[in-house]
């Protein structure tokens, strides 16, 4: 079972739903030649897909494209549905870094046929996740350096104020269809400069006051 596992303390959660937000940076909106989105544009990915800090990310057989995206993650720490604006910032309990691996050929092809992107999300190892730090720790989620180096070269490099929905916004809108729960995680999507990796890769994402995230592609 996937854990979210903390920095600072030896608490740990049983990883629930990932729910992802694409399109949450107009830049990467328009690098993928997408409209910017008027609600968030959601989809899942399975707990199964979680690997940790050190670990590696498996390229399917399937796909010969595999993109990073560096992501904030929220961890979520109690239960709610319709949850207000105003009160979301109560249900989140911490915050990590994670990558929201995709397989881009795969993803094309599904939205040229108008299909789910599940497997081009979801796969085993899509989801790589840093220890989380407790909220404490974070003196204000919407002003995070982040920023994805491949084997040494920064390749993705903004700050969580660019994100077009807020914390609260993500929270109210997700827990209005998908009843959130202690250990949900929510992806809260990519800054600009998303590309390609190969086997053989080492990736380093790092989130401004919660850490280092290190993982290789196999
Ligand atoms: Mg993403």
């Amino acid at each position: 079972m996937a854990l979210v596992q903390f920095r600072h303390s030896d608490k740990k959660f049983p990883v629930g739903k990932i729910v992802c937000l694409g399109r949450n940076y107009a830049a990467h909106a328009k690098e993928m030649n997408a409209e910017t989105p008027e609600a968030p544009v959601l989809f899942l990915k399975p707990s199964t897909a979680i690997v940790h800090d050190g670990s590696s990310v498996v390229i399917p057989r399937f796909s010969s494209e595999l993109h990073h995206e560096v992501e904030m993650v929220v961890v979520v720490g109690k239960s709610g549905t319709r949850i207000p604006k105003h009160e979301a910032m109560e249900y989140v309990y911490g915050y990590a870094v994670g990558l929201d691996m995709t397989l881009r050929d795969v993803q094309s092809e599904a939205k040229k046929k108008g299909l789910p992107w599940s497997v081009a999300k979801g796969f085993d190892t899509s989801a790589p996740l840093s220890d989380a730090v407790e909220k404490e720790h974070v003196t204000n989620p919407h002003n995070l350096d982040i920023t994805l180096k491949v084997n040494g070269v920064v390749r993705q490099h903004s700050n969580t104020r660019n994100m077009i929905f807020s914390i609260e916004e993500m929270i109210a809108y997700i827990s209005s269809i998908f009843t959130l729960e202690v250990g949900d995680l929510i992806f809260t999507g990519t800054p600009e400069g998303v590309g390609g990796v190969v086997s053989g890769d080492q990736l380093e994402a790092e989130l401004e006051s919660v850490g280092i995230l290190r993982v290789g592609i196999q």
